[in-house]
């Protein structure tokens, strides 16, 4: 019954949904005929991701910054804004912690007037630099709060805090997920992050930045079983808030990443070593038991798949 509880033009706000996320998930709504509402303010998103979906009667886009009080009649809220690259949520960090703690009052506060549910997309980076690994949601981390990733770590954190106390004060109805790693067609291709870097560089024949000596570990999620995974915590019984690791369990080192992307590009690309930026987490790989139960969700793609998928993606950017 649950997964049948929004009907036909159910009203869904998604913040940041011009977003490398938000724009699979506006599209997904789309198919699935909600009535979907965009916020977003354009500071890591672009028109561009969601061009596709203007035009649409379902589909509406609002240039908004989160900071601010929003009001509208709403469903259910995604609430996805917020930088997610380091370069870019360290770019202005205060503005990063306003985005994640203002932002999710202002959404909360939201879903509090209308009764909304709402689903924070929280990060695997509230675990910081883990002592505990792979990583379970039973787990605290290990976070560093006056550190350059401390902007987007402790906003996060704090967020899931509000998350949790607007359900035991005000009975609101939440979800929180942690993602890991995910990465896919519409990732900003200068955002910084290591797979857009990689592809990115490997496709210019320039050098493949490695930070520290590449040992350092990540797991990758492929975005569609992402967006499988997000779909199915909303409509998860509503006693289920998470908070619930989603990402893929596979494990790589950065310099295996490095000499996938040199195998699928067949680029002449050498590998060039620059210093680890600080607090950079040694390793990193989600338990999913919980998922797995509670949303019957496992990711299927492997790497190689969704790397070929986004390298192409990647190589119709260069034209
Ligand atoms: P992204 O940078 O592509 O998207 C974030 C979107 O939020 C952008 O469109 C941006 O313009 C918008 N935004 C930023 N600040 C805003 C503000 N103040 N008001 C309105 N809009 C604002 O990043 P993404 O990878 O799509 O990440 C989406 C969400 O998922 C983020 O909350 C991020 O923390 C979380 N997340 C992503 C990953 C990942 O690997 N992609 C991992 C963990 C968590
Ligand atoms: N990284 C790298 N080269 C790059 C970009 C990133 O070696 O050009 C490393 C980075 O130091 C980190 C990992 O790749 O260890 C993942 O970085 P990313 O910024 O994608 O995300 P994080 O998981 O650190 O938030």
């Amino acid at each position: 019954m649950e997964n049948n509880r929004y009907s036909l033009n159910t009203r869904t706000l998604v913040s940041g949904g011009a977003g490398f996320l938000g724009s699979h998930l506006c599209e997904r709504l789309i198919k699935e005929k909600s009535d979907v509402l965009c916020l977003d303010n354009f500071f890591t998103g672009q028109k561009r991701n969601i061009e596709h979906l203007i035009g649409i009667p379902y589909f509406e886009l609002v240039r908004h910054d989160v900071t601010f009080p929003y009001y509208a009649e709403v469903d259910r809220i995604f609430n996805l804004a917020c930088p997610a690259s380091p370069p870019h949520y360290q770019y202005d960090p205060v503005q990063t912690t306003k985005t994640s703690v203002h932002g999710a009052i202002n959404m909360l506060g939201l879903a509090k007037r209308t009764r909304a549910r709402i689903l924070q997309a929280s990060t695997s980076e509230v675990y910081g630099d883990p002592a505990v690994h792979p990583q379970v949601e039973s787990y605290w981390g290990n976070v560093n709060p006056i550190g350059i990733r401390s902007c987007y770590d402790e906003g996060k954190r704090c967020a899931e805090t509000l998350f949790f106390d607007y359900h035991r004060q005000n009975q609101v109805e939440i979800k929180v997920i942690r993602i890991f790693n995910t990465y896919g067609p519409r990732m900003h291709p200068n955002d910084g992050r290591v797979v857009s870097n990689f592809i990115m560089q490997a496709l210019r024949g320039d050098d493949i930045t490695i930070y520290g000596d590449g040992s350092q570990t990540r797991s990758f999620c492929y975005v569609d079983d992402l967006i499988n995974a997000v779909i199915l915590m909303m409509n998860s019984r509503a006693d289920f808030t998470g908070p619930v690791n989603i990402g893929n369990p596979n494990e790589f080192t950065i310099k295996e990443l490095a000499e996938e992307v040199i195998r699928l590009t067949g680029s002449k690309s050498k590998i060039q070593h620059k210093p680890l930026p600080q607090d950079d987490p040694k390793q990193r790989k989600p338990d999913i038991t919980l998922a797995k139960s509670e949303l019957g969700w496992s990711p299927k793609v492997a790497l190689e798949d969704g790397l070929r998928e986004t390298i192409a993606y990647f190589k119709g950017q260069l034209r």
